[in-house]
């Protein structure tokens, strides 16, 4: 019986069973850099992300799972991250502490998309969120990390792209002037409304025939205000400090409303249509938008999914769970009793160990040690309990010696630990 159209399932041995590997690699330079976990409900005010994500965005207008509950309130599943992340923070006034706010998250975000390779209705993201100040060298840092975070996993295809898209003092004539350079195009009246509503957008239209005439489009980089283009260079200056490569990405737009100056995305070469596996930016008006007070934010969020195909194309080994390095093998009664003692003391010393229940007999006992992928067997027959050892086999080398009991847990620390 499969799942909701749109949503797989995360066991052992399915395509996305090493979804918490990959979400604690990607996130393990966001750790080294100080960013506290974070976590949000599952679902909002419906209206926090209309005001939050923009109410002329897709994801919006097309893609929520909205419900209402008893009361009648409207509640959505949430589409991304930020928002509620940005509301917590605002709510436990964490930005009248010290600045800034630094937070990680991880968890499924809902969208109600067509399912296909690499997009799903229920999707897993980790993000970032840096609050509370606007300084350059933060967005070096939090774009740095989005980068660390694949390299993190030996990814070499993936590419940074990274623009400005301005803010309040450049944004809007910049928008009037590419409005203008829109009127002048032969475009479908669908065009012309997603170009009345944000024409940025238009310039991220992939049909070819759009893309032709756009050739001569003017571009936000071209109009930034000096303080937007000294950011924008200091963020580069930052960049190149840190050794992550990037390219100028003029025509990038992202599909949120709340992206203002630093903006990015990161794509992968091997996947095909989906290639984004993760995009940012600093959102310093959307704390306004949700009924907060003005304060400054930049942050990204990476899809876990496409990470996971993107390790796949380029054949990389996806991070595996840590699974147990020694399996237990009582052979009888007697040694069975001895042996849930063992695997128990094993445990409390930080060995992980498993022990082969059902009395399946020697032979079924080996392969699940096998199938456990344990460094070590320990198998203790009763005529072992009888002379006070057990045999210690090496499941990679295929060596075994005899050990005495009493030692066996220092000699398994030993080797182990
Ligand atoms: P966004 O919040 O749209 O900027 O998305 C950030 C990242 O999440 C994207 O780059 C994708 O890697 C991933 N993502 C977004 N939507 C989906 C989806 N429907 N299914 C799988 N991954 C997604």
């Amino acid at each position: 019986m499969a799942g909701p159209k749109g949503t797989y399932d995360v066991l052992p041995g399915t395509e996305f069973g090493a979804a918490l590997a990959v979400r604690e690699t990607l996130l393990a330079p966001a750790l080294l850099a100080g960013y506290a976990y974070a976590e949000s409900p599952v679902f909002e005010a419906t209206e926090l992300f209309a005001r939050g994500v923009g109410e002329s965005t897709d994801v919006v207008t097309k893609e929520m799972f909205t419900f209402s509950d008893r009361a009648d309130r409207s509640l959505t599943l949430r589409p991304e991250g930020t928002v509620g992340v940005l509301r917590a923070a605002l709510d436990a006034n964490l930005h009248k502490g010290q600045l800034p706010v630094k937070l990680r998250y991880a968890g499924p975000m809902f969208r109600a998309e067509r399912p296909q390779a690499g997009r799903y209705r229920q999707f897993q993201q980790v993000g970032v969120e840096a609050l509370g100040l606007d300084d350059p060298a933060l967005d070096a840092e939090v774009v740095a990390l989005a980068w660390q975070a694949f390299a993190g996993l030996g990814l070499r295809q993936v590419r940074l792209l990274l623009t400005s898209l301005g803010d309040p003092a450049c944004r809007p004539a910049y928008r009037d002037q590419l409005t203008a350079f829109l009127d002048g195009l032969d475009l479908d009246d669908d065009t012309r409304r997603r170009a009345r509503l944000n024409p940025l957008r238009v310039l991220d239209d992939k049909r070819p025939e759009v893309q032709a005439q756009l050739a001569g489009a003017p571009l936000m980089v071209d109009a930034l205000c000096d303080a937007c283009r000294d950011h924008l260079a200091a963020v580069q200056a930052g960049l190149n400090a840190l050794g992550v490569p990037y390219e100028a990405a003029p025509t990038l737009v992202r599909g949120l409303d709340y992206y203002m100056r630093t903006t990015f995305e990161l794509v992968h070469d091997g996947l095909g249509a989906q290639s984004a596996v993760g995009g940012g930016g600093r959102y310093d008006g959307l704390s306004q938008a949700i009924g907060g007070p003005p304060l400054a934010g930049i942050g990204w969020a990476l899809g876990v999914e496409r990470t996971v195909l993107a390790l796949r194309a380029e054949g990389l080994d996806v991070p595996a769970e840590q699974g147990v390095s020694v399996f237990v093998v009582p052979l009888g009664a007697a040694a069975k009793a001895h042996a849930i003692g063992l695997v128990g003391r094993l445990r409390t010393s930080g060995i992980a160990c498993d022990l082969a229940y059902g009395d399946r007999g020697m032979k079924g006992a080996m392969k699940a040690a096998d199938r456990s992928g344990a460094s070590y067997a320990v198998v203790l027959g009763d005529r072992d309990l009888e002379a006070g050892e057990a045999q210690l086999k090496d499941l990679r080398e295929h060596a075994q010696v005899a050990v005495p009991l009493d030692e066996l847990v220092e000699t398994l620390k030993e080797r182990l630990l």
